[in-house]
C-alpha cells in the first residue's frame, strides 16, 4: 500500500458470522463479590435479547431449586434468543438443567491434567465415558447439548480433539474450547481452533478469558480460525480479569463487514446496565462503551477531528453508530481550535485574536484545577479577559 491509499480500517472479512453466545449470567456473575438479583437477571436478559444477542447462558441449575426456578422465570421472558443453562459433567447436573424448562445445556468437561488428577481426582478415560454417558443421557431427556473443555487450552490438543470427537458421537451439537486460566494468545488461539475446525465435525466455540488482556484479541483470533460460535460477557465482566467483551467483539466483527446481528447502538445502555447491577462502573477507557472514549482534548488531534473527522476517526468506530458522539474537551493540552470551538458553542466572542490569548489560560486553569473546563469555566475566564465577551460572539 502505498502513502496515497486509502486508509485501511478493516481487513479480511470471510466467512458467515460467527454467533454470539452472553454468559454475562453465567460466568460474569461468578466474578468474586458479583451478584445479580432476580429482577436484574431478568432486566439484563430481556436487554440482551432486544439487543439481538443469540445465545445467553442463564446460569448453573445445579446450585437447587431457587435457582431453577430463576432461570425458569428469566427464560420465559426471552423473546428471540437461545437460552441455555451451564452444567458440570455430573448427571445430577444434566437433571437440574431438564428441571429448568430450558432445552439447551452446557457441560463442562475439565480436560486438563491437572484438573483431572489434582481437581477431580479421575484420569483420562473418566473423561471419555462422562462425555459419552453425558451427551446420551442429556439427549435422551430432549436436550441439546454443547460440551465443553474446561482449561482446554492447557491440555493437549490431540485429547481435546479426541474429546470433541466422542461428543459428536454421542449427539452434541456444539464443542467449546475454554481458554479458562486466559493463556492463549491470538496466535495460540488461532492454531488450537483451526485444528479443531479443521478436524471435528461439530461447529466450535471459543470462550476465552482475560487475564492477560487478550479475551477479545483471542476471540476474534477465533473466529479468524473458523469458530463458529463466540461466548461473551457485557463489559467483560466475569472471572478474575472477566471474559472477551461482547461489545468489543461485536464492534470488530461488524467492522469487518461480519455483522453478528447485535445492534451495536444498545451496546451502551447494556453495558450501563450491567454495570450497575454488577457495582461496577464503566471503566472511563472502556472500548467502545467508556464515558471517555469519544472525549479529545490534545490540540492537534481537535484541529484535525474539526477539518476531517476521519482524522482521528475509523470508519469502524464512528459514535453515532453506537448512539454516542464525539466530546470536544478543553484542558491543558488544547490547542486554538480548540478554544475557538468551545467559545462559538458557548455563544461568546470567538475570533482567533482573542481564542489566541485565551488559550494560555485555559491551559493554566486547567493545571490548577487538574482537571477539563466545564462551559462555565470558559465562560469566567473570557468575561476575565474582555467583560463583554459574552453576547457579542463574532462569525
Ligand atoms: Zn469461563
Amino acid at each position: 500500500m502505498n502513502a496515497l491509499s486509502p486508509a485501511m480500517d478493516v481487513f479480511s472479512p470471510s466467512g458467515p458470522a460467527p454467533v454470539l453466545c452472553d454468559t454475562t449470567l453465567r460466568d460474569g456473575e461468578q466474578t468474586a463479590g458479583v451478584v445479580f438479583d432476580l429482577a436484574e437477571r431478568c432486566a439484563i436478559a430481556s436487554a440482551l435479547d432486544a439487543a439481538g444477542v443469540a445465545e445467553i447462558e442463564l446460569g448453573v441449575a445445579a446450585m437447587g431449586a431457587a435457582e431453577i426456578g430463576a432461570i425458569r422465570q428469566i427464560a420465559r421472558g426471552l423473546v428471540a434468543a437461545s437460552p441455555l443453562v451451564w452444567a458440570r459433567a455430573r448427571a445430577e447436573d444434566i437433571a437440574a438443567a431438564h428441571q429448568t424448562g430450558v432445552r439447551r445445556v452446557h457441560v463442562a468437561v475439565p480436560l486438563s491434567p491437572c484438573h483431572l488428577a489434582g481437581k477431580l481426582r479421575v484420569d483420562a478415560d473418566w473423561a471419555r465415558t462422562q462425555v459419552r454417558q453425558l451427551v446420551s443421557l442429556a439427549t435422551g431427556m430432549g436436550l441439546a447439548v454443547s460440551v465443553g473443555a474446561e482449561d482446554g487450552s492447557r491440555t493437549d490438543p490431540a485429547f481435546v480433539a479426541e474429546i470433541a470427537t466422542i461428543a459428536a458421537e454421542a449427539g452434541a451439537i456444539r464443542f467449546r474450547l475454554a481458554d479458562t486460566l486466559g493463556v492463549l494468545d491470538p496466535f495460540a488461539a488461532h492454531d488450537l481452533v483451526r485444528r479443531l475446525v479443521a478436524t471435528q465435525p461439530l461447529p466450535i466455540e471459543f470462550h476465552a478469558h482475560n487475564d492477560l488482556g487478550l479475551a477479545t484479541a483471542n476471540t476474534l483470533a477465533a473466529a479468524r480460525a473458523g469458530a463458529s460460535h463466540l461466548s461473551v460477557t457485557v463489559g467483560g465482566l466475569g472471572e478474575r480479569a472477566g471474559n472477551a467483551a461482547l461489545e468489543e467483539v461485536a464492534a470488530v466483527l461488524a467492522a469487518q463487514g461480519r455483522p453478528t446481528g447485535v445492534g451495536l447502538d444498545r451496546l451502551v445502555p447494556l453495558a450501563e446496565m450491567v454495570a450497575r447491577a454488577a457495582g461496577r462502573p464503566v471503566p472511563a477507557a472502556k472500548p467502545i462503551v467508556g464515558p471517555a472514549v469519544f472525549s479529545h482534548e490534545s490540540g492537534i488531534h481537535v484541529d484535525g477531528l474539526l477539518k476531517d473527522r476521519t482524522t482521528y476517526e475509523s470508519a469502524g468506530l464512528r459514535p453515532e453508530v453506537f448512539g454516542r458522539a464525539h466530546r470536544l474537551v478543553l484542558g491543558k493540552h488544547s490547542g486554538l481550535a480548540g478554544v475557538v470551538h468551545a467559545l462559538r458553542e458557548a455563544g461568546l466572542r470567538h475570533d482567533d485574536a482573542f481564542a489566541r490569548a485565551l488559550l494560555p489560560m485555559v491551559r493554566a486553569e486547567a493545571e490548577r484545577l487538574k482537571r477539563a473546563l466545564e462551559p462555565a469555566d470558559l465562560i469566567r475566564l473570557a468575561r476575565g479577559l474582555c467583560p463583554g465577551a459574552q453576547g457579542v460572539a463574532q462569525s
